[in-house]
């Protein structure tokens, strides 16, 4: 099976490959918090240095950081994750793929809203899916709603991807339309594959509200976590899915067979995160704040994303030329919105320094030489 690189990937080599050839570029492409690890994390790396060891971790993940993880969500959402309810993953992504891979079968049907992260369609046809597209708006919020959700129900379909916060609009799914939402994939009879990978970076005044605070739809609910965003970690590549217990083995079963599960000093890097959760998340959003301020001064919309590390902003015409003719003659790289399914619009990151933001964009808005 043919595999297409995601597109953000891509782009971020190209952006490399013009760096190693001494060309500067604005990079607003790659999707990560630019941020020293903060000590909480270097303090755990050290101390497990001092052992000396490096053995496999148990494939599900250090039993004292699969703890750590149910506590945390717990204590956020109140709801009841075991331990055997919990996996460490090889970030996010593995989490949605491991969660994908136990949950289809050939020709099933998964539901994507769009504009949508890069990754879902290929992870969902990896996985012998087929991606059926829900189209959302500006107009809306970039959001759906649960009779949409119920207009795009076929006998085959299976799985909802919901993406909240949401990467690329920065939608930000509220109490009652996630109950909704969750009350319409019951009647469905679907499971949500609920990717929360930014749930620590949303700015307010609106909470962000987690699947997992809706104790009722446990058994068909499984929540998808990172340390990437959340605790800008995302070179160490820990991610978590939370969920019935039979899924969870069965992604643990997966990774026995695959990743053996992700390195031992990452987990134990997670794990320093994890024991000073809100302390090291409020370091991140409270930086990534500051940066959403200063693109949002420089770039002059008037939209301010509530959550994430994105801008995503209307264009005329080809969304792929747009990308292309800027990183080509103000070297600013920028994604596409036809990478997330919707054209017309490209998407900014804004989570690199502030002088490298205000830098980025007034290349942006020079006259081309
Ligand atoms: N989900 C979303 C919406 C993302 O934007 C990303 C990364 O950009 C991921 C999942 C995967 O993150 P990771 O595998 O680094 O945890």
């Amino acid at each position: 099976m043919k595999v297409s690189p995601s597109a953000t990937n891509a782009l971020s080599a190209k952006v490399s490959e013009l760096k190693k050839a001494g060309i500067k570029v604005h990079n607003f492409a790659a999707g990560d918090p630019v941020l020293p690890n903060h000590p909480a994390i270097l303090q755990a790396v050290a101390d497990a240095l001092k052992e000396g060891m490096s053995p496999y971790a148990p494939v599900a993940g250090l039993p004292e950081l699969r703890t750590a993880a149910a506590k945390w969500m717990n204590s956020r959402y109140g709801s009841h994750f075991k331990f055997e309810e919990t996996v460490v993953t090889c970030g996010g992504k593995f989490a949605l793929y491991g969660a994908l891979q136990v949950l289809l079968e050939p020709g099933d049907e998964v539901l994507v809203p769009a504009p949508y992260w890069v990754s879902y369609p290929e992870l969902v046809r990896l996985s012998g899916g087929v991606a059926k597209i829900i189209h959302t708006t500006e107009v809306t919020g970039w959001k759906f709603t649960a009779e949409e959700l119920l207009a795009h129900i076929t006998p085959k379909t299976r799985v909802l991807i919901l993406n909240n916060a949401c990467n690329p609009t920065a939608a930000l799914y509220k109490r009652e339309e996630i109950e909704a939402i969750l009350a319409a994939a019951e009647q469905a009879g679907i499971f949500v594959l609920s990717d929360e990978v930014y749930s620590e970076i949303v700015y307010g005044p609106q909470p962000f509200v987690s699947c997992a605070q809706f104790p009722k739809h446990f058994e068909r609910v499984i929540v998808v976590e990172s340390c990437s965003k959340n605790f800008a970690m995302a070179g160490w590549r820990v991610g978590f899915a939370f969920g019935p217990r039979k899924i969870i083995e069965a992604i643990i079963a997966l990774q026995s067979q695959s990743t053996t599960g992700t390195s031992f000093l990452s987990q134990k890097a997670a794990l320093g995160a994890l024991l000073h959760a809100n302390e090291v998340s409020t370091y991140v959003r409270e930086a990534m704040r500051k940066r959403r301020d200063v693109f949002m001064k420089h770039i002059h919309e008037k939209n301010v994303p509530e959550s994430g590390l994105y801008f995503f902003k209307k264009i005329d015409g080809s969304s792929l030329k747009f990308c292309e003719k800027i990183l080509e003659e103000k070297q600013v790289a920028i994604v596409p919105g036809i990478a997330f399914g919707c054209e017309g619009y490209v998407r900014f990151v804004y989570s690199d320094t502030e002088e490298e933001i205000i830098e980025g964009l007034s290349a942006f808005f020079s006259k081309p030489a």
